[in-house]
């Protein structure tokens, strides 16, 4: 389930070329590049139906900010109300995907103390120059988890110094998708996935992108069946995010 407290983002990096936001707006005559506050859902994870209830039941996992970024500074003016909602659903966790994790201590609740035990924080490096500028940053923050997405998958990423460090409790690995889609090779996935398995991180690969190339062959994928696709039999390679460990 998702929660997009604001909607729009500013490119800022390779990944971002062709963002599925930016797509899916084009598609409906809307600007991404305009940074707006969700009225409908901000309040999302505290609103109550006629009983009473949390709409939202404990237990969720919610993504948290996926058609922007979470730290992006146009919203510094609204985050804090968003930490203090995550703060009162203690019971639902929240994953924060970041490109921008150089803003993570300035935008920080002053009583994030080791990190919320219902946050996990997610760093997206998509390439080898992103992954070394970002995760060194990511190491030395405090979070109850870190998951390092690779996604959009550019190239193979050697993980390995980072995994060693013990900070990293998951990878994810995706390709892009829709117009224009940017391969995503399936050698550069399997070696990621043996990276893992070395130092006993959880790997997920969530999606084969539109442009998939498997044993020197190249498969179009419809959006619709990515997931489903990367999860079939040999590609499904591992643990899935859902089974890790509390
Ligand atoms: S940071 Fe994410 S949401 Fe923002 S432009 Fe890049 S890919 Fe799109």
């Amino acid at each position: 389930m998702l929660w997009n407290p604001w909607h729009g983002c500013r490119k800022c990096s390779p990944g971002c070329i062709n963002c599925y936001v930016y797509f899916l707006d084009r598609l409906r005559d809307k600007n991404a590049a305009e940074i707006t506050k969700n009225k409908t859902s901000f309040d999302l994870p505290i609103k109550r139906d006629k009983h009473g209830n949390y709409k939202i039941p404990a237990g969720t996992e919610l993504g948290t900010c996926f058609t922007s970024d979470f730290f992006i500074e146009e919203a510094d003016e609204w985050r804090d109300d968003v930490w203090k909602m995550i703060k009162q659903r203690d019971d639902v966790n929240f994953l924060i995907p970041t490109k921008r994790i150089h803003r993570f201590a300035e935008c920080i609740p002053k009583d994030w103390g080791e990190g919320y035990p219902n946050v996990t924080i997610a760093v997206s490096c998509e390439n080898q120059a992103k992954a070394d500028e970002r995760l060194p940053l990511f190491l030395n923050i405090k979070s109850t988890r870190k998951i390092v997405f690779v996604s959009p998958i550019l190239e193979y990423v050697d993980l390995s110094r980072y995994l060693a460090s013990g900070e990293i409790d998951a990878v994810s690995v995706g390709g892009e998708s829709y117009a224009n889609a940017r391969e995503c090779n399936f050698d550069w996935v399997k070696r990621i996935f043996s990276d893992c398995q070395r130092f006993n991180v959880m790997f997920d690969f969530h999606q084969t992108g539109s442009n998939f190339i498997k044993d020197g062959v190249r498969y179009h994928i419809k959006h619709r069946d990515e997931c489903s696709q990367a999860k079939k039999g040999e590609i499904y390679l591992h643990a899935k995010l859902s089974e890790r460990p509390q």
